[in-house]
């Protein structure tokens, strides 16, 4: 590594878009890590942006598997590559686990597969986390063939396989003083752009994808509709058939709304969904909410949301709802548009959101 890691936000923002365009990839590797140290860094904001955030290895293992996981799902009966030559170890890996749990075809959860099988989901994140540290993590910070430097955390460590030197590093990744806030700020910015590189891949690794086809942004990075009926029916059964946000009495098959956008985080958990009417479901879209809905929703009760979710194999994921909720606000700048109600919009100050 040449000099001190650059401290300017536009410069890491500038470095990370070069790793994007940087060459053709083999495999979508870098892309999942990517994403997943955004959301990360969104949910470890520290008061202090100048902080050194450590990300734990194991939780960035469990993230990147997780997206992975929605994406086995087979488009028109095939299974989409992720690489170049089709071989994936790290698909391998959550193929397997999704096997191990029986429910191949219906419909599950990484969540859930840990609460059933917590011995095979712990080895497959053990080894999720080896192949991110031997490949993606240490090849990302290099751009082209040449030139290589350290922007986010230093990885000169990171050329093994052996889980005992990851262990003696903490089993984390330290990002340098500051990466952390700069990420999370960048993250709204980012992560459409990785997404849409990600799609890019995907109709160059499978040619067989036609333009016509499925919609290939819904697949990977969807909101997961079949799901979402279990999901309407407990929550109704919790807290009742009216809309979260106005209280108008819902029909029939009212909307499941993401309260923290899924554009922004892709938390499906319970803790993070509740129902809406039609009006305050389109009206609100992918705006932010006024952060009291956020914390209205959290005090459904973490337990009660927690019991419920378990009923139906599902995920609560509270604390990741409260802690991206910090991140978000804490990172938004003043002025960002904050849905209250419908045709109700502020243009935050700063915007608080104490917990
Ligand atoms: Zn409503």
């Amino acid at each position: 590594m040449t000099g001190p890691p650059p401290t300017d936000p536009l410069e890491i923002g500038q470095k990370l878009v070069a790793v994007l365009e940087g060459g053709r990839r083999t495999s979508t590797y870098k892309l999942a890590v990517v994403l997943a140290l955004l959301d990360l860094s969104v949910e470890t904001v520290s008061s202090q942006p100048d902080d050194a955030v450590a990300i734990s290895l194991d939780v960035l293992a469990e993230r990147v598997l997780a997206i992975y996981w929605r994406q086995i799902r087979p488009v028109e009966g095939r299974r989409i590559r992720q690489s170049s030559d089709g071989r994936s170890s790290i698909l391998s890996l959550v193929e397997s686990l999704r096997d191990v749990t029986g429910v191949r075809d219906r419909v599950g959860s990484p969540e859930g597969t840990q609460a059933t099988n917590p011995l095979e989901y712990r080895e497959a994140v053990d080894a999720v986390r080896v192949t991110l540290v031997r490949y993606p993590l240490q090849l990302l910070q290099r751009i082209g063939t040449a030139k290589h430097e350290c922007f986010l955390y230093d990885d000169s460590w990171m050329n093994t396989t052996s889980s005992r030197k990851v262990r003696e590093r903490g089993n984390t990744v330290d990002l340098f003083p500051g990466v952390g806030h700069t990420l999370a700020r960048l993250a709204p910015i980012l992560r459409p752009a990785f997404q849409l590189a990600w799609i890019a891949d995907i109709r160059r690794m499978n040619m067989w994808l036609n333009d016509d086809g499925p919609d290939l942004a819904a697949h990977l990075f969807g909101s997961d509709r079949v799901s979402m009926t279990r999901v309407r029916a407990i929550l109704r059964e919790g807290f009742g058939s009216r809309c979260f946000y106005c209280d108008a009495r819902l029909t029939e098959t009212p909307h499941v709304d993401h309260v923290l956008p899924w554009s922004r985080t892709s938390i499906d958990g319970l803790a993070n969904l509740v129902l809406a009417c039609q009006r305050c479901n389109s009206d609100k879209s992918d705006l932010l909410p006024a952060p009291s809905h956020v914390k209205r929703a959290l005090e459904r009760g973490e337990k009660t949301l927690q019991e419920l979710s378990q009923s139906i194999n599902w995920s609560s994921q509270y604390q990741r709802v409260e802690a991206s909720a910090r991140g978000i606000y804490a990172t938004s700048p003043a002025g960002t548009p904050l849905w209250r109600a419908r045709k109700e919009i502020d243009l935050g100050s700063r915007i608080d959101f104490a917990w």
